[in-house]
């Protein structure tokens, strides 16, 4: 069908052009619209029905718990700098100095452990995020020079109908408030950001560390991988237990691991993290290092789906992957990363190019 007859792909291209006005938009003095883009779209998919639906309300509290995971990584010491990039103009922006403060309290674990085993002073971050999100980036990010135009979700509040923080503070202790913490997302926008997934993630990033590089007047290549590239040393601890749950076998190829450097074993994010960003261990599965190269960025074939859901729904397999994730105090996340697959899947085009081995792509037909 051509593209003039076909109004939801114009409606997805309008979308994606306001978007990218969005992105250049040069007013801001932090980063965060970035974050908040982002965490919408991985919350639109994590928080979608059973029935695949995708979430249409996102809670503030739910956003600031994703936009702290964005963030978790940034704080760390850049190289080039031996302190975490500035990302705000005018100084560090708060969100990122209270992360870095909390890890700092917190001996720098993983957010897992973290959340685990310093449940008061994460909320207490947490509340503090989700104020700052309320205050500033929310009422602000879709204002276009001095024009507010809401094409992304609506809130109860604005510029011009300022939020009432004492109520914030009162509804996050749970005291009568009027506060309304519902994002709305707009109609066709979870379903524009799903589909537009593998093309704004990557702009976002870019125009992201570019505005970080400028910031801090530091190269912009090297800053991207290190803002969203994957921290691959932080997961190796997981390939020696999933050896043994796979019998010595890689997850694909399902031939043995053997000590030449492309046999041996290496963590896989099955969902890619270029796709969605989830560390739960239930993502995790153990290939070759040859295969993992030659699967890089995309998404596995359904063949390889299917058992992946398998192992994730097996009670035994079920019970040994949970009892790796206590012993590691790692979390699981086995029905939120079945649940972001499910939607990713249905929403790919009939035809996307599928990884099924080395070397061997096979077109997807919708299951
Ligand atoms: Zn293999």
């Amino acid at each position: 069908m051509s593209l003039s007859r076909n109004p939801e792909a114009l409606g997805a291209i309008a979308f994606a052009e306001q978007c990218l006005s969005l992105l250049d938009e040069a007013s801001y003095n932090t980063t965060y619209k970035f974050a908040v883009l982002l965490a919408l779209m991985d919350l639109v998919v994590e928080k979608a029905n059973k029935d695949g639906t995708l979430a249409s309300t996102i809670t503030t509290k739910q956003l600031a718990i994703k936009v702290i995971e964005n963030y978790w990584h940034h704080v760390r010491a850049y190289p080039a700098l031996q302190t975490q990039p500035l990302q705000g103009k005018s100084g560090q922006a708060e969100i990122i100095s209270s992360i870095h403060t909390f890890r700092d309290a917190t001996s720098f674990g993983s957010i897992f452990y973290v959340r685990q085993n310093f449940a008061a002073k994460y909320q207490t971050l947490v509340n503090k995020v989700e104020k700052k999100l309320i205050e500033m980036p929310l009422p602000r990010l879709q204002y276009f020079g001095k024009q507010e135009h809401r094409f992304i979700y609506d809130i109860s509040w604005s510029m011009t109908k300022l939020v009432d923080l004492k109520q914030v503070t009162a509804y996050q202790r749970n005291q009568v408030s009027n506060f309304d913490n519902r994002i709305h997302i707009l109609p066709h926008v979870a379903d524009y950001l799903v589909n537009l997934n593998g093309l704004l993630r990557p702009m976002i990033h870019r125009a992201w560390a570019m505005q970080v590089a400028k910031m801090n007047q530091l190269e912009e290549s090297k800053l991207q991988y290190f803002l969203f590239g994957h921290e691959r040393n932080a997961i190796h601890r997981f390939a020696d237990p999933l050896q043994d749950l796979q019998n010595n076998r890689c997850f694909y190829c399902e031939n043995t691991f053997k000590g030449q450097a492309k046999l041996k074993p290496e963590v896989d994010h099955f969902i890619p993290w270029s796709r969605y960003p989830n560390d739960g261990l239930a993502n995790f599965v153990l290939a070759h290092s040859d295969c993992n190269n030659s699967k890089s960025d995309h998404f596995a074939s359904t063949d390889h789906l299917e058992k992946w859901r398998c192992r994730n729904s097996d009670e035994s397999q079920l019970k040994q992957l949970s009892d790796i994730a206590h012993q590691h105090k790692w979390e699981l996340l086995e029905q939120s990363s079945v649940n972001v697959a499910n939607v990713l899947y249905e929403r790919l085009q009939a035809g996307t190019e599928l990884w099924q081995g080395k070397g061997v792509f096979v077109g997807y037909v919708n299951i």
